[in-house]
């Protein structure tokens, strides 16, 4: 974080790189890899850039299809610098107030803003005595933030003694304990509860079994701001992309990577879906962590990443996403609308963990037409609900079936924040587990990859540099330090790091 690398640094051994797959992990490494002097190809399977962060164009409107919170923009900033360029203007990262409208069960409704006099305000609201409780509770949240992002977020985690170092620390942060246990301690009322937790939920976390560590998420928003991508996220990726073009690499769009060449253990290039080949001996990964050793390395001997092993991982639940314009404008929503149904712990375990779906389902609305008119033709909106479902491992939803009527009660229930919305409703797209799969190529169609709790996290998940084989490196939400824009862009910067020390000791 905060690059210090001189823009333009050369490494010391020049090669022929790939990174595959096109997310932001993907992206911000090709970005960084081609800056140290790597000449550099990007593989995406799909027709555009982004990965999760993808956009879909129809009929006049422009919807997101992925992240559309960015909490950390400076770390946008620092990849241009370590590109030798500052973020172009043409890229316009906007805050967003509230940061969140929080609908509770019982009708109240929570503003969750990022400034200390009107988040403790609409505290007092509803309950007076959490006024203190959360006056002690957000300088540990900042602590979590501090320790666990700011330091050791680019720490590699890559000997079992990095883990062992950091150990006693984790015992003093009380890191064994959940979010929601830890928020549990300082916060009385249950409605606050889950406004104070539910945001674990957005990298895949379960609030009652993710480590407390991940309460620095409330931090990192206060720290940062909560901010906007003018045009959409998709911008950030196209931004991107050019930037790295324009360094020299090459993105090579609609290519997937059948197989990563790795005889006697050291990758030596790739196989490509269309038959062709790229050699080379430094591989970046950015495709899915589990499906990267499962499918691209089939018939490689693998020591620690098995498909048994990679089996018996917890992975985060799969999303119900609908992108949908209007005919008209909602001007009473926020930019980001939360729906929390009355059951809580409940239904996520019906989700996490008995792979059933629950009715009704806790939701996400995402208006950014609030900010940026330019999403959606005049007098319209463009909006996305999102839901956490159960992901494919269980297979007990038969999403093709189901999804239109699923689809149809999600809309019903969003009239309870936007009367009569289904009737000017003029087009919309469904995505389940099954396009995360297919699409993305994402193991049972998670939406986050492994699931973020202690014993899947730091140097328990999948490391930055393969075990498998030498020249294989890995970045992106199923490796270290985890799924989120921020996380992402941290384990390019990771890979930067651990190269930087191979080129010292090499
Ligand atoms: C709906 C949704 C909303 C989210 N909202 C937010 C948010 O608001 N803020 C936030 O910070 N985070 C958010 N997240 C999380 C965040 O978007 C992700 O963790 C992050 O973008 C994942 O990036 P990644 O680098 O892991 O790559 P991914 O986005 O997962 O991309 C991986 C890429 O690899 C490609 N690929 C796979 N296999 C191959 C192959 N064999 N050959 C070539 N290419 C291949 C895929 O096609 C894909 O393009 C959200 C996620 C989702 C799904």
């Amino acid at each position: 974080m905060n690059s210090s690398q001189a823009p333009h640094a050369r490494t010391v051994r020049r090669e022929n790189a790939a990174v595959i797959g096109s997310g932001f992990g993907g992206l911000a490494a090709a970005i960084r890899l081609q800056a140290r002097g790597h000449q550099t190809t990007l593989f995406e399977r799909c027709q555009q850039a982004g990965g999760r962060a993808g956009v879909i164009r129809d009929q006049g409107f422009t919807f997101d299809t992925g992240p559309t919170v960015i909490t950390a923009p400076f770390m946008i900033d620092d990849l241009y610098t370590c590109a030798g360029e500052q973020r172009p203007e043409s890229l316009r990262i906007v805050p967003v107030d509230p940061f969140y409208r929080v609908h509770l069960h019982d009708g109240s409704v929570f503003n969750y803003r990022g400034d200390e006099a009107s988040l403790l305000a609409e505290i007092e609201k509803f309950s007076p005595a959490d006024v203190e409780g959360y006056k002690r509770m957000h300088p540990r949240m900042e602590e979590f933030c501090q320790r666990a992002f700011v330091e050791l977020g680019t720490y590699p985690f890559t000997r079992a003694t990095d883990m062992l170092r950091v150990a006693p620390e984790l015992a003093m942060l009380r890191a064994d304990r959940s979010v929601a246990s830890f928020v549990g301690s300082y916060i009385r009322d249950p409605r606050l509860r889950r406004v104070f937790t539910f945001n674990s939920l957005l990298i895949g976390g379960h609030p009652f079994r993710v480590s407390s560590i991940y309460a620095m998420i409330h931090a990192l928003e206060r720290r940062w701001g909560m901010h906007y991508v003018m045009g959409g996220t998709n911008e950030l990726v196209r931004h991107l992309v050019d930037l790295f073009v324009r360094l020299g690499g090459t993105l090579r769009l609609g290519c997937g990577v059948k197989k990563i060449i790795a005889p006697n253990r050291a990758v030596r290039g790739l196989d490509l879906e269309d038959g062709s080949h790229w050699e080379g001996s430094l591989v970046v990964s950015n495709a899915d962590t589990a499906n990267t050793y499962r499918l691209l390395m089939a018939d490689a001997p693998r020591r620690v990443w098995t498909d048994r092993r990679l089996e018996r991982m917890a992975y985060t639940p799969g999303l119900f996403l609908i992108c949908f314009g209007t005919d008209r404008k909602y001007p009473e929503l926020a930019h980001h609308t939360i729906l929390l149904a009355e059951r809580y712990r409940e239904l996520l375990d019906d989700i996490f963990d008995r792979g059933v779906l629950p009715d009704p389902l806790s939701l996400y609305l995402h208006a950014p037409s609030r900010n940026d008119p330019s999403l959606a033709p005049e007098g319209g909106e463009a909006f996305y609900v999102l839901a956490p479902v159960p992901n494919l491992s269980r297979g007990l939803v038969d999403w093709d079936s189901c999804k239109e009527r699923l689809a149809d009660s999600v809309l019903a229930q969003l009239e309870g924040v936007a009367p009569g919305l289904r009737s000017h409703i003029v087009n919309r797209h469904i995505w389940t587990p099954l396009e995360y799969e297919r699409v993305l190529g994402s193991y049972h169609g998670s939406g986050f990859q492994f699931e973020p709790t202690l014993l899947q996290s730091a140097w328990f998940r999948p490391h930055n540099i393969s075990e498998e084989a030498e020249g294989l490196y890995l970045v992106g939400a199923g490796t270290h330090p985890g799924a989120g824009v921020p996380g992402v862009l941290c384990s390019a910067e990771l890979l930067e790091k651990v190269l930087a020390q191979r080129d010292r000791t090499s």
